[in-house]
């Protein structure tokens, strides 16, 4: 009972299960890749391989393959990056402060395996109003119906 009520106040996180070092994952992450999840950089906007995607399905972190967002969360935002209301619920989001820049953003990771994906900001235009603004670089798409990763 007492934890139940717990998880309510605070969202769970869930628990990092994929642990490698930085040399393991140079290996198995593109150059490009590695920049983003793992150096934390930011793809150009309107650059991306999803930010104009509609196509019904699933979006996994690139890196480890989490599931992290669904087609029915994603709106359409001029912003240039794929963009999100909402993420999976279960703590697949880990969220910090990042002040990298003299302001204040929330920085987004995959929980799963630590990976950088983007920032989340506090002005969404639904219901959220949340906009998860993730590189498409930090991300696979399955769609729907075939289960195949578009590429
Ligand atoms: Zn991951």
């Amino acid at each position: 009972m007492k934890s139940k009520i717990i998880e309510k106040e605070k969202p769970v996180v869930a628990e990092q299960r994929v642990f490698k070092t930085e040399e393991e994952w140079k290996k198995i992450l593109t150059p490009e890749q590695y920049h983003i999840l793992r150096e934390k950089g930011t793809e150009r906007p309107y650059t991306g391989k999803y930010y104009k995607t509609n196509d019904k399905g699933v979006y996994t972190c690139a890196a480890c393959d989490a599931e992290l967002f669904t087609s029915d969360m994603k709106f359409d935002s001029d912003c240039g990056w794929p963009s999100f209301d909402r993420a999976l619920e279960g703590g697949k989001i880990k969220y910090q402060i990042d002040r990298a820049y003299g302001w204040e953003r929330t920085e987004i990771m995959c929980a799963n395996c630590g990976s950088h994906l983007g920032h989340v900001f506090d002005d969404g235009p639904t219901v959220t109003g949340k906009r998860y603004c993730v590189n498409s670089v930090s991300l696979n798409f399955y769609r729907e119906k075939k289960g195949e990763a578009k590429k």
